[in-house]
């Protein structure tokens, strides 16, 4: 492994982070302020407002006032909006995603692909009007009609995690407020930047004044948004004990709720198994955004005779990965991680590791980046022979480190997939039908992947993970999206033929 060099930099702006209420930027009043950092330097590149209890409780009810106005508008209206959007994301794609490398630490090309996952969320958004389309029935008695349609909740939240600044925002308020909902988003504070240009890109589409509105905070304002009566619905991605309390706490308001948490995925290697393609995929799901990715390979699971082939060749590749800067034209393969409490959570993880008694078949935390010694680099790192209770084997580390465990069979590697608290995503590495057959019928993970690194879906398909990775029944992206944030109305009309009357053809319901 070794680290790049890259051109000097100009200083990046100090940004003083505003709110996005009303559909115009607005300063905050808060009296709490976060750092934001360029994690590629370790410069401190702005400061988010913390917003105070009273204040987020104003900007929720701004996104009430706006719902009567946005339900009543025609769906094909709303869906526009999404339309115009989508092209202003592909004018702005550029400098979108250098922003989420300047805010995250994320390569160009990975940030340009989440920008890429965030825009077809808004293409998907666009056929709202034909996928939230009701049902009907004609004369389901005589002279009785029934039909249902789909009606907004209201005021929604969604509250989002640092990993992905621009995409996860996007899984969500463009479905919500196709719907005809109006929503307030908490970004993460570690990386507001991102979510702020969204929210103009809306103004700029033609999204009213209230229906999008952006608050930055910490638990004070997240308290607030699970609890307010004004609120219908939260969505919510982030860490699993957030997320579990995300989850409870909502709930107990009488909020719908999807919280999505954290995760350990496991990559199964069958000793059949196309090796070279695997240790692509495999280090490219591991060290991919810097291991901060809740679909990263995070535990290999070697089975039988794969083991040595597969650690010698990773290893080997791994070491020729390039760590470095990520906000500025680089050739580095892996950025930093985004904030420098993580760095050093990272590092305390593996020294834990290596006391426990996994082997560390490549070490990165000698990395230096000349040209930017203060920023929060990690390089890639392999733990091989790690043993089941392991920390470094059931712990989610969120960062550039991988585990390898040994098995001996595809039961026992199930075995140790199942055994799991998380379930997010699993993947198998095989030519054989069967044991990818079996798999794929066995593991307890929500997503699961054949011969694919990060079987994340697109789009049109929920994003549906499972155990500790999940809280709620609908999932997040796709129809369960839609479903999500609206409420089925039924009606049920009878209408005689003039001159006839209640008698013969009566509708009669014992079912209540
Ligand atoms: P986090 O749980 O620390 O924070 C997520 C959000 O919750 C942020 O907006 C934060 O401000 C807020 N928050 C944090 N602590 C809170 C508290 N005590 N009370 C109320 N709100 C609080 O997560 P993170 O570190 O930003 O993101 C990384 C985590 O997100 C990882 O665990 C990763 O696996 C997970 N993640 C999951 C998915 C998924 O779809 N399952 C996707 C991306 C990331």
């Amino acid at each position: 492994m070794s680290a790049t060099m890259t051109q000097p930099a100009a200083r990046s702006a100090f940004t003083k982070v505003q709110l996005f209420v009303k559909g115009r930027l607005t300063d905050s009043k808060a009296t709490r302020h976060g750092p934001v950092f360029n994690p590629s330097t370790g410069e401190q590149i702005g400061e988010v407002p913390f917003c105070s209890a009273e204040e987020t409780a104003s900007i929720i009810q701004c996104a009430h006032d706006a719902f009567p106005a946005w339900r009543d508008t025609p769906v094909v209206e709303r869906a526009r909006v999404m339309f115009r959007l989508v092209n202003l994301l592909e004018k702005n794609a550029d400098s979108l995603a250098r922003t989420v490398s300047l805010e995250h630490g994320k390569t160009l090309a990975e940030s340009v692909g989440s920008v890429r996952r965030g825009i077809e969320m808004v293409e998907f958004a666009c056929g709202i009007p034909t996928l939230s389309m009701g049902e009907t029935m004609h004369n389901i008695a005589q002279d009785v009609d029934c039909e249902t349609y789909a009606h907004p909740l209201g005021v929604c939240v969604g509250i989002t995690p640092y990993n992905f600044p621009l995409m996860v925002p996007l899984w969500m308020f463009p479905i919500a407020i196709t719907c005809g909902n109006t929503f307030v988003l908490k970004p993460s504070e570690k990386v507001p930047l991102s979510a702020m240009k969204l929210a103009e890109l809306c103004a700029e589409a033609g999204l009213p004044p209230g229906v999008l509105n952006v608050v930055h905070g910490d638990k004070e304002c997240v308290d607030v948004l699970l609890r307010h009566p004004l609120v219908q619905a939260v969505s919510f991605v982030g860490s699993t004990p957030i997320a579990k309390y995300i989850y409870e706490t909502a709930t107990q308001h009488g909020k719908r709720c999807q919280a999505n948490g954290g995760a350990k995925n496991h990559i199964l290697v069958m000793p059949d198994a196309d090796m070279d393609k695997t240790v692509a995929a495999l280090q490219t799901s591991a060290f991919g955004c810097a291991g901060q990715r809740c679909m990263a390979g995070s535990l290999a699971v070697a089975i039988g005779k794969a083991a040595d082939p597969l650690v010698n060749a990773l290893v080997a590749s791994t070491n020729k990965m390039k760590v470095g800067r990520t906000d500025v034209q680089s050739d580095a393969d892996m950025g930093p991680v985004t904030t420098k409490p993580h760095l050093e959570t990272l590092l305390a993880n593996i020294e834990k590791g290596a006391k426990e008694g996994a082997k560390l078949a490549c070490d990165g935390r000698g990395v230096k980046v000349p040209d930017a010694p203060n920023g929060f680099y990690l390089g890639p790192t392999i733990f091989d022979h790690v043993e089941p209770g392991m920390h470094v084997s059931k712990t989610e580390l969120f960062g550039p480190v991988l585990s390898v465990s040994r098995v001996k069979d595809l039961d026992e590697a199930i075995a140790l997939t199942n055994g799991s608290m998380y379930g997010n995503g699993a993947v198998i590495y095989t030519r054989d039908g069967h044991a990818a057959r079996e798999f794929k019928h066995r593991a307890g993970a929500g997503m699961i992947g054949i011969n694919v690194g990060v079987p994340a879906p697109m789009a049109m398909f929920p994003f549906t993970g499972a155990k500790g990775s999940f809280f709620g029944d609908l999932h997040i992206q796709g129809r369960e999206g839609i479903q999500f944030y609206t409420q089925h109305k039924m009606i049920l009309s009878r209408w005689h033929a003039a001159g006839s009357g209640p008698g013969a053809g009566e509708f009669v319901t014992t079912r209540g």
